[in-house]
């Protein structure tokens, strides 16, 4: 299954995209991830896109759709994936639909992640990443055992550069200008579903693994 996860910065799609490619068995590709892992590793990429993400502004589209395309050009992605952080702008989705065509492959389902602006603030402010592992933690809602360390892989826990007040503010008016029309865009192709997203990350996952599901046992015209 091909699936996409919208939302605001915040919403969780990082822990649900995740959670999610466990359960259905697929790989998880976050731009975010792909473009972190550039930025520590010092490559091109990361030189040019690191100035963008510490402001919490979008990296220019041709980059990241380049990074995109050299990623579903690996064989795991056949069966299925969990895409994470992108589109983020209309021209990216039209760019995908593009990458996508060329590859004989279409999407499933687009879930679009609710969250309230309250919920994404103390979401971001109080969110731990794994350095290692990248798994996500959260100062109150989702406490390490061990302060500063993952529970996972012992690997140490840090705050993202843009995960401050003033940068998160920039992310969610960057996000409200080009998400209306994302929205309308997959709703007009019919792969839509918004799924509430403020309560505790368990009861969000269940809801998505159930429309995956209902969609998996759907008949299929
Ligand atoms: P995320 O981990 O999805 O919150 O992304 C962190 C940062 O990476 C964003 O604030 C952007 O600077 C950059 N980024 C991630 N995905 C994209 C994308 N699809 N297009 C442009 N920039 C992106």
């Amino acid at each position: 299954m091909k699936i996409i996860l919208l939302g605001p910065p915040g919403a969780g799609k990082g822990t649900q995209a995740k959670a999610l490619s466990e359960n259905l068995n697929l790989p998880h590709i976050s731009t975010g991830d792909i473009l972190r892992q550039n930025v520590s590793g010092d490559t091109e990429l990361g030189k040019n896109a690191k100035a963008y993400m510490e402001q919490g502004t979008l990296v220019p589209d041709a980059l990241v759709t380049e990074m995109l395309a050299k990623r579903f050009d690996q064989p795991d992605i056949k069966d299925g994936f969990i895409l994470d952080g992108y589109p983020r702008n209309i021209h990216q989705a039209k760019a995908l639909d593009e990458l996508l065509k060329e590859r004989a492959i279409t999407i499933d389902l687009v879930f679009y992640l609710e969250t309230s602006e309250p919920v994404i603030i103390k979401r971001l402010s109080g969110r731990l990443v794994c350095a290692k592992c990248g798994v996500n933690f959260h100062i109150t809602n989702m406490p390490p055992k061990v302060n500063g360390i993952c529970d996972f892989c012992g690997g140490k826990l840090y705050q993202r550069t843009d995960d401050k007040e003033e940068t998160i503010k920039r992310r969610l008016e960057v996000y409200k200008k080009e998400v209306a029309s994302l929205i309308s865009y997959y709703e007009q192709a019919g792969k839509l579903k918004r799924v509430p997203a403020d309560e505790e990350a368990g009861i969000v996952l269940e809801r998505l693994i159930k429309l995956a599901q209902d969609y998996h046992d759907s008949p299929k015209v």
